[in-house]
């Protein structure tokens, strides 16, 4: 007999449960001046959404917003190739016509996934990194509401206990995140299931250092008002409000 796995029916549950704005900035109104107009998250130029297929089935029950991404260069082709049999990528209409309910649970969650330390505990969230230098957020993690943490702390429980897979791929990720960091003496910034923010210093084994997120580096352009200003300019930004991000448009 098959194991049953996640199914769309989870999905719908997950998301009336796991719906809370990640802050109440707009943060897609900082990051789209240097993005063409667009939110970094929202572009496949960007960031390709992937989807368990039993999300994808539940999402098509329920709108017209998704459609299979076709990849349109060897990177991305790579990206789509790499994907395991139950995962595939795909492509909403665009930040204008997003609909708040309908986003993914990788919408929901950018830039974040689940922390898992080297003995598979779930500790927290920290961010996808190669957004370091794009995602506004990640270099302002004093904005994310709680709601939003133990939101999506209860949501990564749920998935983890309906779909192993998810959770190895999480733990593997967190492993690769101590080891590229750790190479780069660069922290790991955590925001704890239970409240607060820790460091994992490189060398220190994967220890958590309770701190604040004034010890967390900012990057790029938006290491400074003055960068940001800069790179707007350069970028052929407007510096007014930017198109705003679904989940705070809806
Ligand atoms: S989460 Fe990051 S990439 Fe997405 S809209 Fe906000 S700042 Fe931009
Ligand atoms: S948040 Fe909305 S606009 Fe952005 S990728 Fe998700 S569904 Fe599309």
């Amino acid at each position: 007999m098959t194991k049953r796995r996640i199914a769309p029916q989870d999905f719908a549950s997950l998301y009336s449960q796991y719906n809370a704005n990640l802050a109440f900035v707009d943060c897609g109104r900082k990051c789209a001046p240097l993005n063409g107009g667009q939110p970094v998250c929202c572009s496949t130029e960007n960031a390709i959404p992937v989807v368990d297929k039993a999300e994808y089935k539940l999402l098509k029950s329920r709108t017209d917003l998704w459609f299979d991404y076709k990849p349109n260069d060897a990177v991305s082709r790579r990206i789509v190739d790499e994907l395991n049999d139950h995962a595939c990528a795909v492509e909403c209409k665009g930040a204008a016509f997003c609909e708040r309910d309908n986003r993914t649970i990788a919408c929901r969650s950018f830039p974040f996934y689940p922390y898992l330390d080297k003995a598979g505990k779930f500790i927290g969230l920290t961010y996808y990194w190669d957004f370091e230098d794009r995602c506004w957020i990640i270099s302002n993690m004093q904005v994310v509401e709680r709601k939003f943490v133990e939101e999506m702390v209860a949501a990564f429980e749920r998935i983890f206990k309906l779909d192993p897979e998810e959770y190895d791929t999480m733990k593997s990720h967190s492993a690769n995140m101590r080891r590229v960091f750790s190479r780069k003496k660069k922290i790991i910034p955590v925001i704890h299931r239970d409240g607060g923010y820790f460091k994992i210093k490189p060398g220190d084994k994967g220890k958590l250092t309770a701190c604040t997120p004034d010890d967390f580096k900012k990057f790029g352009p938006y290491k400074s008002e003055a960068a940001y200003i800069k790179a707007v300019k350069a970028a052929g930004g407007k510096l007014e409000p930017a198109p705003k991000k679904g989940y705070l448009a809806a």
